[in-house]
């Protein structure tokens, strides 16, 4: 039987595959205040997040159609969402 005390996790759903898992072992996307979206691999920038698995099958998803614009309550652009698909595509190989 398990004895650890019930400390509070953080716990974040996937905007991909809608899974909640703890904050530490997703990657926050962040809304920055300047209107950017930005990949946030420390977890402290300030700003709307949304969260993603560390899988691509969650990047496919959560960029495609509109999870993240929701999420985040902007726009994001062709060129933004390629540019974080890049962004993304690099973090995920060095994983
Ligand atoms: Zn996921």
């Amino acid at each position: 039987m398990k004895r650890k005390s019930t400390k509070h996790i953080p716990q974040r759903t996937c905007l991909g595959c809608r899974q909640v898992k703890p904050k530490r072992e997703l990657i926050r996307l962040v809304h920055t205040p300047d209107g950017k979206i930005e990949i946030d691999t420390t977890g402290k920038k300030s700003g709307r997040g949304a969260y993603l698995c560390p899988a691509w099958d969650c990047w496919e998803a959560g960029l495609k159609g509109n999870r993240l614009e929701y999420a985040l309550r902007c726009h994001i652009g062709q060129e933004e969402r390629a540019e974080l698909r890049k962004q993304a595509e690099e973090l995920l190989q060095g994983a």
